[in-house]
């Protein structure tokens, strides 16, 4: 409810609208939940958290990608240089 700070994650994994592990819709029953950067340094996302499509990942050993054919391709590296 309280959202306060400003999504430091880009919008394939911060948008908060859907879950980027299961592609389930985010309502008011399960909250708004945004993987931390750690969360997704373990495992990488599979859905785009603005849109729920299905997003192309590939899995690197230093890392991952994810793309979203709308939202754009985010990339594990970037998630730390933000933090
Ligand atoms: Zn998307």
């Amino acid at each position: 409810m309280m959202i306060d700070e400003s999504p430091a994650l880009p919008a394939p994994v911060g948008a908060g609208v859907y879950n980027v592990y299961t592609g389930a819709e985010l309502g008011a029953a399960a909250g708004t939940v945004i993987p931390t950067a750690a969360e997704l340094g373990l495992e990488p996302p599979r859905f785009c958290a603005g849109c729920g499509r299905r997003m192309i990942v590939q899995v690197r050993p230093t890392g991952w990608w994810a793309k979203c054919s709308r939202h754009g391709q985010v990339d594990s590296t970037d998630l730390d240089t933000r933090r």
